[in-house]
């Protein structure tokens, strides 16, 4: 259920309607759109009678959301959703006319790899730096990660080079440390419907990356979102990062056509990832292009200074000059679309 407020509704009345919906043990999220605040009502049962929200002064109508999804939906919010995230050398923006570049390792491997990387990919202009801390492997005795050290690393990357930092929490605990030292929390493809870790992401206070499942319908994608949006934070983007299929030429096949879907469907910011979704280091300049020139809102590129020794994911590893192509290239594409990267 959505309840539309009309364009000069009062933010005393927008209070009132929301208090009015937890009175009926129901909860509100206010989305504030342009032109007017949307109030999204979930916890919902059954029906709701109307008669009482629709009489409250400011509220033009209520309509029923029939998708499934619903805070994630443009029917309840028809603006792009624009992120910022604060970093040290200010805000970076996602969404609407601005495209991210987050690049780094696969994995945080020691403090001399990540500062390499990092002081690399900024003369490229990157200003967000991905590197998993935790890493859900296929293997149990492949390299798990570095855990809380592999986090204060970051935090050393931040400190010294001014990035944002973007990492994967695996599971609650994860999550807890991951929400004090990043300043984006990445769900990754193996957890998109681990509803629990889901509804404690939808409790933090930090924006969330969300990748889609491996073998996520776009439905399914957008109702893991739900579950972060539904517990009350909004700052969510998405990221496609390669399905399986029958074909098997490459580590997974890159949907790009689940940009645009998305885009009719849904108000949030949708990024790629090239790297998993191809899973071979020559491919991923190419399918770069091509998912800024479908419209992606952003890229998450892993980049290792020596890929050969890369403890994870190296063959899909670009090398930092690489990146700095890929970087140039990428400001090109957006131009003609008249977006811009930062
Ligand atoms: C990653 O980005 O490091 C990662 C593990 O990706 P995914 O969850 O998409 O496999
Ligand atoms: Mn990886």
């Amino acid at each position: 259920m959505l309840v539309v407020m009309q364009s000069h509704a009062t933010e005393a009345q927008i209070r009132a309607v929301c208090e009015r919906i937890e009175r009926l043990g129901l909860k509100a999220h206010p989305m504030p759109g342009s032109l007017r605040t949307a109030i999204g009502i979930t916890g919902n049962k059954g029906a709701i009678d109307l008669g009482v929200l629709e009489s409250l002064p400011g509220v033009v109508e209520c309509i029923p959301v029939s998708k499934p999804y619903k805070l994630v939906s443009r029917d309840t919010k028809e603006e792009d959703t624009i992120l910022r995230i604060p970093t040290p050398s200010g805000d970076v923006i996602v969404g609407g006319q601005h495209i991210a570049l987050i690049a780094g390792p696969c994995a945080v491997e020691t403090e001399e790899q990540c500062l390499a990387i990092a002081e690399r990919i900024k003369k490229s202009g990157a200003r967000l730096f991905r590197g998993g801390a935790y890493k859900p492997r296929t293997s149990p005795y492949s390299f798990q990660g570095l855990g809380e050290a592999g986090l204060k690393i970051l935090s050393k990357v931040r400190a010294t080079h001014g990035f944002g930092i973007i990492t994967e929490a695996i599971d609650n605990e994860s999550l807890d440390l991951v929400e004090e030292y990043a300043d984006v929390i990445q769900i990754g493809a193996r957890n998109m419907q681990n509803f629990s870790l889901l509804k404690r992401a939808g409790r933090a206070k930090k924006p969330v990356l969300l990748k889609r499942g491996m073998s996520a319908t776009l439905d399914e994608f957008l109702m893991a979102a739900e579950y972060i949006l539904s517990e009350g934070n909004y700052n969510v983007m998405l990221c496609e990062r390669g399905v399986r299929t029958f074909s098997d030429f490459s580590r997974n096949t890159l949907d790009l056509a689940v940009i645009p879907a998305v885009k009719k469907r849904s108000h949030l910011p949708i990024l790629v990832d090239p790297s998993h979704g191809t899973g071979k280091r020559h491919k991923v300049l190419p399918l770069s292009r091509a998912a800024v020139a479908v419209g992606a809102d952003g890229l998450l590129i892993e980049v290792h200074h020596e890929p050969d020794k890369a403890l994870s994911d190296g063959m899909q590893s670009i090398l930092p000059e690489e990146f700095a192509v890929l970087a140039d290239e990428m400001r090109q594409i957006a131009a003609v679309l008249h977006r811009t990267i930062n």
